[in-house]
């Protein structure tokens, strides 16, 4: 069994503890349940390229889902593509809600959509246990929105998924916004009133060189440093405590206490040293890094018949490889073979 490579934790009840070689302890797992997306945003999609890999059964992600948890993933959030286009999906969130980890708590359940769906799902979603959902959004005013994502009606849709997951208890809300300059960069004082205005909580992401096509530069990325100058002209932003220590956003409120924004900044200040992520594609591949140039088959052992003390063996020898850190910015930086999309952000 593959407890051999698990190392213990000194409390009075040891119990393993699912690491890296880097001591990094491993316990969210974010799992793509397709790589197709009704949306083709202009920085992640050519617009071009449609699903390149297939997906699995809903049974076949709950058998491995199932596995990575007996090892000590507390948090599961499910991704795509867009995984609201998978049918099935409020079957697997019913699923994952009845596990529990390895002390004994439901997992913490999330899924990240850019909200399309969402209108009519959040009930459903709740209802089946999910804990929260993530929306993106790109910008709070229709036609820019509608420039990005390349479908007509996408921000009034999106804009009712939003106040339909809030409603739901689908709580803390957040909308994480990814922003390029001279593209959607005049749009964020605007997310600093919409967060306020709506009770959610906007994350603004640094852009990575994840997309389908070439069009990260250093130059485009707004910085962390940027975002908290820009919103802090326009109302004095007070920082929160981070709540753990692998939190991957920097958190803040305004002045007068009303709504927080957060920013995570992979490319300026590189969190990879607190990273507690391992990802598994739609086709069942394990990713221990957003820019790991090789790929582990769980899926294709699975097929070929291996029992479940064979697979949890390959998890385990797999998560040690995991990267220390990413390259971004740095001479000689290759791009993943997978974009964001048909990873799983
Ligand atoms: N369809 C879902 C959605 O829209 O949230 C899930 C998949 S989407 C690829 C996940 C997140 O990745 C989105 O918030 C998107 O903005 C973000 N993303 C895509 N390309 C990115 C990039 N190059 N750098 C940073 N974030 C990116």
């Amino acid at each position: 069994m593959a407890s051999a490579s698990l190392s213990t934790t000194s409390d009075v009840t040891p119990h393993p503890r699912f690491e890296d070689s880097h001591g990094r302890v491993i316990h969210d797992l974010r799992v793509s349940v397709t790589d197709r997306c009704n949306y083709k945003c202009v920085y992640c999609r050519t617009g071009e390229a449609g699903a390149q890999y297939p997906e699995l059964g809903i049974d076949e992600y709950l058998r491995l889902i199932r596995l990575f948890v007996s090892l000590g993933i507390t948090k599961v959030r499910l991704t795509g593509g867009e995984p609201l286009l998978r049918r099935g999906i409020v079957e697997l969130v019913q699923e994952l809600a009845q596990l529990r980890t390895i002390t004994g708590e439901p997992l913490e359940l999330a899924l990240t959509t850019n909200g399309h769906l969402l209108d009519s799902l959040a009930g459903q979603l709740k209802t089946a246990g999910l804990n929260r959902v993530t929306v993106s959004m790109d910008a709070v005013d229709a036609a820019t929105f509608e420039r990005i994502t390349r479908v007509e009606g996408s921000f009034s849709a999106v804009l009712r998924g939003v106040r339909a997951a809030r409603d739901a208890g689908l709580t803390p809300l957040k909308i994480n916004c990814v922003l390029l300059r001279g593209f959607n960069d005049d749009q964020i004082e605007g997310f600093a009133r919409f967060a306020r205005e709506e009770g959610v909580v906007v994350r603004f992401i640094e852009f990575m060189p994840l997309e389908e096509g070439r069009l990260w530069t250093p130059e485009i990325v707004v910085t962390l440093k940027e975002i908290t100058k820009r919103i802090g002209n326009w109302m004095p932003l007070v920082e929160l405590p981070a709540r753990d220590a692998g939190e991957t956003a920097r958190r803040y409120t305004f002045a007068d206490g009303v709504g927080e924004i957060g920013v995570i900044a992979p490319v300026s200040q590189a969190f990879c040293g607190a990273c507690s992520r391992v990802r598994l594609t739609s086709d069942g591949k394990i990713r221990t890094c957003l820019f790991s140039q090789v790929e582990h088959d769980l899926y294709g052992r699975m097929r070929a018949g291996a029992d479940d003390a064979e697979l949890l063996e390959y998890i385990v020898r797999t998560v040690q490889e995991k990267e220390a850190r990413h390259h971004i910015g740095e001479p000689g930086f290759l791009k993943p073979s997978r974009s964001m999309v048909h990873i799983g952000g």
